[in-house]
């Protein structure tokens, strides 16, 4: 028995293993009632004090170590990092729903590699079937097909070479082909359009920073007499500055012929709630649409969605030209099928699994209800914001995202914008509330996205007094005002 033992293993005797994964389980615990309790941060690090946390990490680690003190390091690392707290307003993200957790880990364990039905056929199936239901919940397709991915850029990729596949040929010269977004699209559509070597035209927005229809149809008719190629418009669905949904239903007129994707990466979850249904008609007739379910599906990083109306190889026939590895033997359609034909990864973790269960153990109304009520909380805050004497708001929320300002009444205009920058650099170093920033038409405005079932509204007014107080505190010490704002 003894010569048939390897000389080296990484397993771990059973008694070690359990006191690992309990141990791991504890931390994952920690985590969870960090995001729920908040703070944002324990306190915020300076680049310092993670140089300090990590020096004695620098030298590379000759001899193992113990679980115990291998799970405190791991401790020490994860209180130095930023919580998804109910105060954490700054980038769309969501914090992590428990069960989304639990998938995750199980799927770790198993380690199944989802490149394939013939590698893992049943990961493979719960993939297909999960777009199905995402395509139901949004509204997009009874049918719909795709692939999960990393994210919203790499869904935005994926779905422009498609639309290269679509609607170009190969011997088409790529710069003269032309793909259409608005002035508020996500910098990845420009990433990808240069990733592909395709023109990206920018077009202008409305008062509501929706693509202007008529900008996109002149342009596309004034490129068609330049001798170009228009082959696809990306619309967005939830701008990442202020949430803002282009109008679908129109873009696919003005669009007629050209591959029309709806990036929906932040916003497009929001289509399952009844009342904002119509604000993303005409989703049904775009060709493809991206969700990022660490977004606004409150699964843990990282989930992104591309959905397709119709599933074509992205590549010609890989089962004939492809590597001889990647030829599969079945007879079987279904057993052929192949995720690589598709996207472009070839190894993918089973990003379905987490997926299922939040919404097999939650359901989709209770999702749906989730998203609901952040809509509900950024309208409150816009409510609190246009209530008070010393705020302004600077974009009405359409989805869950509130754009405004520190507007003391004692401050001109001239200076607002660098008040609330400094506003805003204080407010990220104290930890208890996190904001960002957005431009818009030019005024510096501080961003909160509320994509957390856990926010409340004294999270919201939490968040509006640390600006007021931070805000008057900065008045005070410059001397622009003569009564302090509290
Ligand atoms: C966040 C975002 C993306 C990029 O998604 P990642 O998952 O961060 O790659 C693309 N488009 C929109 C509208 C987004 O909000």
């Amino acid at each position: 028995m003894s010569e048939d033992r390897r000389r080296i293993t990484l397993d771990l005797p059973a008694n070690e293993l359990d006191a690992l994964l309990l141990g791991a389980q504890e931390l994952a615990k920690r985590e969870l009632s960090a995001a729920h309790d908040g703070p944002v941060f324990e306190t915020p690090p300076t680049a310092a004090d993670v140089r300090q946390l990590l020096t004695s990490e620098l030298e590379l680690p000759l001899e193992g170590e113990q679980v115990k003190p291998l799970l405190e390091r791991c401790a020490r690392i994860m209180a130095a990092g930023r919580r998804t707290a109910p105060t954490f307003f700054g980038y769309v993200l969501s914090p992590a729903a428990p069960v989304g957790v639990a998938a995750d880990l199980v799927a770790s364990a198993a380690n199944q590699n989802v490149t394939a039905w013939r590698s893992s056929p049943a990961a493979t199936e719960l993939e297909l079937l999960t777009i199905r239901w995402l395509g139901q919940f949004v509204g997009f397709s009874d049918d719909a097909t795709g692939v999960l991915l990393s994210g919203g850029s790499a869904a935005n990729l994926t779905a422009l070479v498609r639309a290269l596949r679509e609607r170009s040929t190969p011997e088409t010269d790529r710069r003269s082909l032309v793909v259409y977004a608005s002035q508020e699209a996500h910098f990845s559509v420009a990433k990808a359009a240069e990733v592909v070597g395709v023109r990206l035209r920018t077009i202008a927005v409305d008062e509501h920073w929706r693509m202007d229809v008529d900008a996109l149809g002149r342009t596309i008719e004034e490129d068609r007499s330049a001798g170009l190629e228009p082959f696809c418009v990306v619309a967005t669905a939830g701008t990442t500055s202020t949430g803002a949904v282009d109008p679908v239903d129109e873009i696919v007129g003005a669009a007629a012929g050209l591959w029309v994707h709806v990036d929906g990466a932040y916003g497009l979850p929001a289509a399952a709630v009844p009342s904002h249904r119509e604000l993303f008609s005409g989703v049904e007739a775009a060709d493809s649409v991206a969700i990022d379910a660490h977004k606004w599906l409150y699964a843990p990083l990282d989930c992104g969605v591309l959905l397709f109306k119709t599933f074509h190889p992205l590549t010609g026939h890989p089962a004939s030209d492809g590597a001889a590895y990647l030829r599969v033997l079945a007879d079987d359609e279904r057993e052929r099928f192949a995720f690589w034909d598709h996207g472009l990864e070839l190894s993918r973790r089973f990003r379905a699994l987490k997926l299922w269960m939040i919404f097999r153990f939650h359901g989709a109304r209770k999702i749906a209800a989730a998203i609901a009520n952040d809509i509900e909380m950024a309208a409150y805050m816009a409510d609190q914001v246009r209530r008070s004497g010393d705020m302004q708001l600077l974009a009405e929320p359409s989805l869950s995202i509130c754009c405004f300002r520190h507007r003391p009444p004692t401050l001109a205009e001239e200076h607002l914008d660098a008040h609330n920058e400094r506003l805003l650099a204080l407010l990220q170093r104290d930890g208890a509330v996190y904001l960002s920033n957005a431009k818009l038409r030019g005024s510096f405005a501080l961003r909160a996205c509320i994509t957390n079932f856990r926010t409340t509204r004294s999270d919201v007014d939490r968040a509006i007094d640390r600006v007021r107080n931070i805000g008057g505190q900065l008045l005070e010490s410059s001397g622009r005002t003569d009564s302090p704002m509290t």
